[in-house]
């Protein structure tokens, strides 16, 4: 018999908030996870004296006081504000959409002439109340922002056409008849101070947790299901199961990094490239996350693509296909009561950093509520 109480498959953030949580409450964990290093799509590592964010620009936002008090105990943020600038074909423009947008575009000074020039540009809709991506699109700010700053970008990231495309996606970005560039409506925001690998480790920091990198869960599946009494999975939902109900689609990506012998690239932590014709969809300067001075500076163009076995599932395609095949996976998920299923890929979930930590906190007090006799 194992003397641990739980394995953790995964560790990401989903995966270290429970850790941290529970072995704080006295729980004895493994962790498990098939990267060779820790913290998941959120891991930082140091190049060049700059945090290189490996797997995408990370940008922690929150309006919950209790979600931001819980990750100060683990790093300092700094104080940066994503303001993402998107260069179409050599032109370029404030996101999100704002009146500094507006006003570039169109000339518009003032936030009546912004809302009448998008009025009228959505009357291609003729009232029609918005089923997909290119009708969210067009009625939140019109025919002219959508052809230069959205259908590329998104036709670039999801791979699909943008009238194939569920809504929701496009309504994560604020519109906004200020002129402020700041890319979240959120109360709190920052990146921590020293990378968010340091901040993971920290949580993960504990003597009754154990990690191991490098280490597949499915290379093991049935002896680890035999070891331990409760098991936290954050991989896959469709790969628990075998795919047996069939796939799950997700996106991949794919970077490439330099170093560049020059202090500053593009003036910007993040480029959005928004035409069709540029293969990547943005750049990165990670330098600008830190307001960092050092000599030289990393760039890292980022790549979408199809996810095929092999690749790493960055992010779910919740169109109602793949909803409807996850909720029925999430049905088998339920009857099996020793495994608890979370993160974005065990819910199937566009989550952000804040709702990963939310999630978790209240995956592992219900767990500890449900569970606390031996500790
Ligand atoms: P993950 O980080 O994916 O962790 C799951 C872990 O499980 C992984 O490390 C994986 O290797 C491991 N695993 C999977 N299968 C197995 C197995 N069989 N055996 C062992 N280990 C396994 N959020 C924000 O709030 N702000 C942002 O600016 C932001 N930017 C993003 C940019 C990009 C490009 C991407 C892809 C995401 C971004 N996010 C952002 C979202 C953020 O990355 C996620 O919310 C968060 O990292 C999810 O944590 P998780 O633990 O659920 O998943
Ligand atoms: N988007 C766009 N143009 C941009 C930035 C975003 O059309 O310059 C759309 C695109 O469909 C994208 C979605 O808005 O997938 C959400 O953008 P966000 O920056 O939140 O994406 P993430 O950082 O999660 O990849």
């Amino acid at each position: 018999m194992t003397q641990y109480d739980y394995l953790i498959v995964g560790a990401g953030l989903f995966g270290s908030v429970f850790a941290h949580e529970a072995a704080k409450a006295g729980k004895r964990l493994k962790v498990i996870e098939k990267r060779e290093h820790i913290a998941g799509n959120i891991y930082t590592e140091e190049v060049e004296g700059i945090q290189v964010h490996k797997y995408g620009a990370h940008i922690f936002h929150t309006s919950d006081p209790k979600i931001w008090d819980y990750v100060q105990q683990f790093a300092e943020f700094n104080h940066y504000v994503n303001s993402p600038i998107a260069n179409y074909k050599g032109e370029i423009y404030n996101l999100p959409f704002n009146m500094n947008t507006f006003n570039k575009l169109w000339g518009v000074v003032t936030p009546e002439q912004a809302q009448a020039k998008i009025e009228e540009q959505k009357q291609v809709l003729k009232g029609k109340k918005p089923e997909n991506l290119e009708e969210q699109a067009i009625s939140l700010v019109g025919t002219d922002i959508y052809e230069k700053l959205i259908k590329g970008y998104t036709q670039k990231q999801w791979g699909q056409a943008c009238d194939q495309l569920p809504a929701f996606i496009i309504r994560r970005l604020p519109v906004r008849l200020t002129y402020d560039n700041n890319y979240f409506n959120d109360k709190y925001q920052g990146i921590p101070i020293g990378g968010y690998t340091a901040m993971v480790e920290k949580m993960l920091d504990h003597e009754l947790i154990d990690v191991e990198t490098g280490v597949d869960f499915f290379a093991n599946k049935e002896h680890y299901l035999a070891d331990f009494p409760r098991i936290v999975y954050t991989g896959m939902i469709d790969e628990y199961f075998d795919y047996c109900l069939g796939e799950l689609e997700y996106r991949s990506l794919r970077f490439e990094s330099e170093v560049l012998d020059t202090d500053n690239y593009q003036g910007n932590a993040v480029v959005n490239y928004t035409d069709a014709e540029t293969p990547y969809t943005r750049v990165i300067e990670h330098k600008h996350f830190d307001f960092g001075r050092q000599a030289k500076t990393i760039i890292t163009k980022e790549y979408s693509k199809q996810w095929e076995p092999g690749d790493e599932p960055y992010y779910p395609v919740n169109n109602d296909r793949n909803n409807e095949l996850y909720k029925q996976y999430a049905e088998m998920a339920a009857q099996t009561n020793q495994v608890i299923f979370g993160g974005r890929l065990g819910h199937y979930r566009y989550y952000d950093m804040h709702q990963v930590i939310a999630a978790a906190l209240q995956c592992v007090r219900k767990e500890l509520d449900n569970h606390s006799s031996g500790i």
